[in-house]
């Protein structure tokens, strides 16, 4: 039950994005003092940087999002977001109960990515993606029903479609593997990187059509720029994640894309009651450079805004660290991995990590990705200071 003058703080999304901001809020801020509720459409927590594993019949760990957040003070709503008034300071919510709304003091916003068919002719009619759990798990009853001589396409040579296709071809040997790439093969490695590429690849018996944009796609094989056709009895889609649409819908300043435009507090530039994080967001990193849509970048966006609200709102210090990177980390199957170590701007320089130890390394970020979403406040070091109380508003319909 909330109290009249707690702060409201509504948490859109509960990709890793989100949960981080809902359980790093819960450790910033006294539960007398803030009231967090955290909307999800889905009631489990989907770890998306291993949907290429679930496409390829491997089973994930449930994560129920009530009982991660079970005593955190965090309330999870399990409900599909339809709209945001930015100027009632509401948001729409469906679930089977029927409609309602939620209004908020100040808004979270992480609904993460989907794929993206850019227009490409056919692509969203006949080609797979596995950008979420639903389409995984599509892909995975066609490719469990698949015979073995058939072929496969991987439309898109970024980490998605390199840790695609190398998990498909590990798994199902049997299958006939093309890896389509708009540029060179990971042309964005460092030589050690790229060497390391091409011998999996090699091992795996990928074949790699490079310089090779797909411009339409058919129930059996794919064409390419030069009008090549390829066949391919499945397509799996992986060039490049799209926002959800909500936010262009508001009158939030979002980019051509949808992104929702935020400051180095993750703030919104148009709306300072509103932080996007994660996907959602085009959020500044070094040199200015946007961010690239990765967990890599979503969890620091969402540290950075929780600790941007709570001072904010107990007059604490704001926070000043720039998100940046480290290293690139891709599973090339389950026994084969690629570190490439990056730049503050995610730029490949010579050192790379490769094989076994690589693999083992990518399985522990995912794991230690996922603990952290799991066990939301664990970890976090509590540092609460008192809000200044909210002036209570006339009741609204909520
Ligand atoms: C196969 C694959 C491998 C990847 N590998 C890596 C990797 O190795 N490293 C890396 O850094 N990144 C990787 N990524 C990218 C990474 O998964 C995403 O960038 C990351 O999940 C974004 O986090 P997020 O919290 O912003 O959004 P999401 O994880 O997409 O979470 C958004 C949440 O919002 C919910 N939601 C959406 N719309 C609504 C709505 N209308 N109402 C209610 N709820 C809604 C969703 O159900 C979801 O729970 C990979 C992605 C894929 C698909």
């Amino acid at each position: 039950m909330q109290h009249p003058t707690q702060h409201r703080i509504v948490v859109l999304g509960a990709g890793y994005a989100g949960a981080v901001a809902a359980g790093r809020l819960a450790r910033r801020l006294r539960p007398q003092d803030a009231a967090i509720t955290l909307v999800n459409a889905e009631p489990h927590f989907v770890e998306r940087v291993r949907m290429h594993q679930l496409a390829t019949g491997q089973e994930l760990r449930a994560r129920p999002l009530d009982e991660m957040f079970a005593k955190t003070g965090v309330e999870v709503r399990i409900a599909q977001v339809t709209g945001v008034d930015t100027d009632r300071r509401t948001v729409s919510v469906t679930d089977p109960d029927g409609t309602g709304e939620l209004a908020y003091d100040t808004l979270v916003y992480a609904l993460g990515s989907a794929w993206d068919p850019q227009d490409v002719p056919g692509a969203a009619e006949h080609a797979h993606e596995i950008a979420g759990r639903t389409g995984a798990l599509r892909l995975r009853e066609r490719l469990a029903g698949l015979a073995a001589g058939r072929t496969v396409v991987v439309v898109g040579g970024g980490l998605t479609g390199l840790e695609a296709a190398t998990e498909i071809a590990e798994a199902r040997p049997d299958l006939d593997v093309t890896l389509t790439a708009r540029g060179e093969l990971g042309d964005w490695l460092s030589p050690k990187g790229r060497r390391h590429l091409r011998k999996v690849f090699h091992t795996l018996g990928i074949t790699a059509r490079e310089n090779a944009a797909v411009t339409a796609v058919a129930a059996d094989h794919v064409v390419t720029a030069d009008g090549t056709s390829v066949p391919a009895d499945v397509t799996v889609w992986t060039t490049g994640f799209a926002v959800q649409p909500l936010a262009r819908a508001t009158t939030l300043d979002v980019t051509d894309t949808g992104r929702i435009v935020v400051d180095a507090t993750m703030r919104s530039v148009s709306h300072p009651d509103v932080y996007a994080v994660g996907d959602a967001a085009l959020a500044a990193g070094p040199g200015g450079k946007p961010l690239r849509m990765s967990c890599a970048s979503g969890v620091p966006t969402a540290w950075q805004a929780a600790d941007a609200v709570a001072a904010r709102l107990t007059g604490a210090k704001l926070p000043k660290v720039t998100p940046r990177y480290f290293n690139q980390c891709i599973s090339l199957g389950r026994s084969q991995g690629l570190i490439q170590y990056v730049t503050a701007d995610d730029r490949a320089v010579g050192a790379a990590l490769t094989g076994r130890f690589a693999a083992l390394y990518k399985e522990l970020v995912c794991k230690s990705a996922a603990w952290g979403v799991a066990n939301p406040t664990l970890g976090v070091p509590t540092r609460r200071r008192p809000v200044a109380p909210r002036t209570p508003e006339p009741a609204r319909t909520v």
